[in-house]
């Protein structure tokens, strides 16, 4: 199997205005070395995002990206951002479908399909993020919902884009609510993942593709999550926004 660094992101979602991430990132570098052997990324808020920037430029194993962008390049979307704007301004990954934009913001596949198309159109890294409800999950229909949704994901890009992507599975269920899946579950469902993804593009590419798990994870249990068999990386919330627990995840 191919090596691949772990992934560590940080999804602030609507957490963190800029003199809150100034003080943030001021704790955090103090506390974190230069780590070349792992990625870590950060998503703060669009109107964050500069200050963010500015903080990690000099720092090649701290990554940038954006938590969402409008489905089309560019025009009367009052409010939106657009995956140009998000480049220029130095993003390299883009968060994609997450949960919030699902289920808060009724997101559908076609919608998550055409920003992926976007993204990697645009030639940054879309980080897509797949997961089931609850009632999915008591249903017995997991592997199906993800399966779709990654489907749905990928049916626009090419073999290359597919190949340069991230992919983060997030059960709804354990978003937010201090419920986390078990290692073995995210091991099978990573695996299902990662079974679409060598059907589509045969084993040594796919086998590059980071999947990372997100869903309350928190300093105590990351490690136990990132030793689980197809765990490359973890998508976290909550304990992200704190400079101290953060760096002790990114240093699991
Ligand atoms: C997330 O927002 O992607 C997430 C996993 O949140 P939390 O870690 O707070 O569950």
């Amino acid at each position: 199997m191919m090596h691949r660094k772990p992934v560590f992101a940080a999804n602030w979602k609507m957490n963190h205005g800029p003199t809150d991430a100034r003080a943030f990132m001021h704790r955090f570098l103090a506390l974190t070395p230069r780590q070349q052997d792992r990625t870590t990324i950060f998503f703060p808020s669009a109107l964050t995002f500069a200050t963010v920037a500015e903080a990690v430029k000099e720092r090649l194993d701290l990554m940038i990206g954006v938590q969402n962008v409008h489905q089309e390049p560019q025009g009367a979307f009052t409010g939106e951002n657009s995956v140009l704007m998000a480049r220029d301004a130095g993003a390299r990954v883009v968060l994609v479908g997450h949960s919030e934009r699902r289920h808060v913001f009724g997101e559908s596949d076609e919608t998550t399909a055409k920003k992926c198309a976007l993204v990697a159109e645009a030639r940054l890294i879309p980080m897509l993020c797949v997961g089931e409800t609850l009632e999915e999950r008591e249903a017995g229909a997991t592997a199906s919902v993800v399966e779709r949704q990654l489907s749905a994901g990928i049916a626009g890009l090419d073999d290359q884009q597919v190949g340069a992507m991230m992919i983060a599975y997030e059960p709804v269920w354990a978003i937010g609510t201090g419920r986390t899946a078990t290692p073995e579950d995210a091991s099978d469902i990573h695996g299902v993942i990662r079974q679409l993804l060598v059907a589509r593009l045969d084993v040594r590419p796919a086998a590059g593709i980071p999947i990372l798990y997100g869903g309350s994870v928190n300093r105590g249990n990351a490690p136990i999550l990132l030793a689980a068999s197809d765990v490359d990386g973890l998508l976290v919330g909550g304990a992200s926004l704190d400079p101290d627990g953060w760096s002790s995840i990114v240093r699991s």
